[in-house]
Formats: structure tokens, C-alpha cells, sequence
């Protein structure tokens, strides 16, 4: 981190800086310029409130050189992170496919669902419990029943589950579940990511609806500096202009964070476009970014589902874009599941 002094600043407003940074533990390396004098931290910057400093006296700006996330960093971690979920891993090179409907609504749809999505390659199961909704008078999902109906689904089919927590407090109810979703709403619950940090359960942390990737990475941070290194980070459109689609996915996201980070990367088709033709054609361009995992909605009946019906892709659409993205990953030398 560089702090840029003030022309003219004062020795004493200097000082006083000077015994701010101490106390946070760096070293200050005056460098005297001919028009501009500056500072130079050395040491871990990464505690440093940059508000706090500008508002001495004496400092006209600041740059930080190192990023504000260390353990979300490639730089600290060269090599890529591989997360095992029961029989898979994510992270290794493999490809995994988590589908499965936006909400559990039924015994009988998540069932016909998922043993749908397994029959079509699917590799782990979707299906949201506790469904953050944009009106409270919308369907809010089963919550524990709809916990209990996926470890029943999960019993049927082998897949492993995977299902969006809300509230911190409900942690103990996803004793039993496989990863757990920390959906764009939630995505700065700082609350909530800290007590995921406490866990060693695998989080699928989807990035917020008007997050930066840098915002994305911090909130990763959050949780890895809790103590849970599990995180697998997911692209599922931002906010833009355009009103054709729900969102915008951000396809550069996938190659970008895999450069700054070592966390593996997942891409949501589904809310991105909001469209379900348009499912397919996002998939494959994810997987050619470079996605470790695709997270694609399905509904036995999409016509009759209680939440995102428009982009539920049926269980023979799922089939027929299953056997593409499987063309597309062949090619690619990525394998499934595994
Ligand atoms: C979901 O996956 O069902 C969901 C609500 O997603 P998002 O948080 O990305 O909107
Ligand atoms: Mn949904």
C-alpha cells in the first residue's frame, strides 16, 4: 500500500500517521520525491482501513499494490483448490453438473426431478427450501420439510444435495446436507458468511445482483477467514441495462477469477439469462470459459412451478442439453462427475 502525502503537510500530521500505522503492525518507508513525497507499507496491509487514513491531515491519496483478499488469493496459493463432495470433487479439472428445481415444492416433483436429472448425467442435486423471494405473498419454500424431501431424494438417486441457507441461526438444520448456497441476495450477509466460516461444510457463494468480483472475492474472504476453505464461487448475472434477459452473465467472470483466485468457479445459466432456451447456449460458453461446475434449474412440470417457471428447462430439454454439454466437455478432455 502507497499512501501519497500532502504537499506542505505538516511533520506533526506526519507523525501522527506515522504512529497510526505502527499500531496496525507495517512498516512506513519514507520516499522523498522531487515533487511528491510518499509512503510505502511493508507488512500486511490487508487490516488497514483505507477510509480511516484519508481522513489524516496529511494524506492526499492512497493505492493499495497487493488485493484486499489474501487467502481467496492465487497469489498465496498457487495451486487450484479441489473441494470433494461426496463422490465428487470440484476444482479438479472435472466438470459437475448440479441441477434440480428452483424450489422443492412436492415429494412427488422433487422425486420425479431429480431421479429425472440423475437419468440425464446430472451430478448433484439442486432444489431451494428457504427461497429468498422478491414479494413476501410469493411461495417461501418448505424450509425443513423441503430439507428432509432432498436427503429423501438424495437416498434415491446417489446424488449429492445442494440447498440455499437464509438465516445463520437455521445452520444446524443443514447438518445433513452436502453444500450449502449462499444465494445473490445474501451475498454481503456478513453475519451469515461468518457463521459459515465456522463450519467445514462445502458453500456455493453466488455473487450478488450489483457485486463486483472483487466484493465477491471479499465475501469469500469472509468465510476463509473463519476457518472453511470449502468455497466454490458462482457467476449467476448481474444487474445491466438490458431487459431482454434477467440478468447478464458475466461470462468473463469465469476466466478472470481464475486468475486472481484458486477457488473453483461455477456458472448459473438458469438465473442469469431467466430464459430457458437460452440455458444451453450459456452452459456451453461456460464450460469453454473454463467453469468447474454448471448450476442448471429443472422442473418435472415446469409450467406448474411455485418460483422461476420461465427458466426451468423440462426433464427431455435437460436430457438434450446434457448430451451437448457432455460433446462440449469430451472435446474439452474435461471429465464428468468424478
Ligand atoms: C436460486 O439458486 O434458487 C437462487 C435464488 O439464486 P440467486 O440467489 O442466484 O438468485
Ligand atoms: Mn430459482
Amino acid at each position: 500500500m502507497i499512501v501519497i502525502l500532502k504537499k506542505g503537510a505538516q511533520p506533526e500530521a506526519v507523525a501522527r500517521l506515522e504512529e497510526i500505522l505502527r499500531a496496525k503492525g507495517v512498516t512506513a518507508n519514507h520516499i522523498e520525491g522531487a515533487t511528491q513525497n510518499i509512503i510505502g507499507l511493508v507488512g500486511d496491509t490487508s487490516r488497514i482501513d483505507v477510509d480511516s487514513l484519508m481522513v489524516q491531515d496529511c494524506v492526499e491519496s492512497i493505492r493499495r499494490v497487493q488485493e484486499p483478499y489474501k487467502q481467496a488469493n492465487r497469489k498465496f496459493h498457487p495451486d487450484d483448490t479441489a473441494i470433494p463432495v461426496r463422490d465428487c470433487i470440484i476444482g479438479n479439472g472435472s466438470l459437475q453438473v448440479i441441477a434440480g428445481p428452483c424450489s422443492v415444492e412436492t415429494e412427488d416433483q422433487i422425486m420425479k426431478t431429480a431421479i429425472a436429472c440423475k437419468k440425464a448425467g446430472a451430478t448433484m442435486l439442486r432444489g431451494g427450501a428457504f427461497k429468498p423471494r422478491t414479494s413476501p405473498y410469493s411461495f417461501q419454500g418448505l424450509g425443513k420439510e423441503g430439507l428432509d424431501l432432498l436427503i429423501q431424494a438424495r437416498k434415491e438417486t446417489g446424488l449429492p444435495i445442494v440447498t440455499e441457507i437464509m438465516n445463520g441461526a437455521d445452520l444446524d438444520l443443514f447438518a445433513d446436507i452436502d453444500v450449502i448456497q449462499v444465494g445473490a441476495r445474501n451475498m454481503q450477509n456478513f453475519e451469515l458468511l461468518k457463521a459459515l466460516g465456522k463450519s467445514d461444510k462445502p458453500v456455493l457463494l453466488k455473487r450478488g445482483l450489483a457485486n463486483t468480483m472483487e466484493e465477491l472475492l471479499m465475501s469469500a474472504e469472509y468465510i476463509m477467514a473463519g476457518g472453511n476453505q470449502n468455497i466454490i464461487l458462482c457467476e449467476r448475472g448481474i444487474r445491466t441495462f438490458e431487459t431482454w434477459t434477467r440478468n447478464t452473465l458475466d461470462i468473463s467472470a469465469v476466466p478472470l477469477l481464475k486468475q486472481k483466485t484458486h477457488l473453483p468457479i461455477c456458472i448459473d445459466p438458469s438465473h442469469a439469462a431467466g430464459i430457458a432456451s437460452l440455458v444451453e447456449p450459456l452452459s456451453l460458453s461456460a464450460i469453454v470459459a473454463g467453469a468447474d461446475a454448471l448450476e442448471i434449474e429443472v422442473h418435472c412440470d415446469p409450467k406448474s412451478a411455485l418460483s422461476d417457471a420461465s427458466q426451468q428447462l423440462t426433464p427431455e430439454k435437460f436430457e438434450s442439453v446434457m448430451s451437448n454439454i457432455r460433446k462440449m466437455a469430451d472435446f474439452l478432455g474435461r471429465p464428468m462427475g468424478k
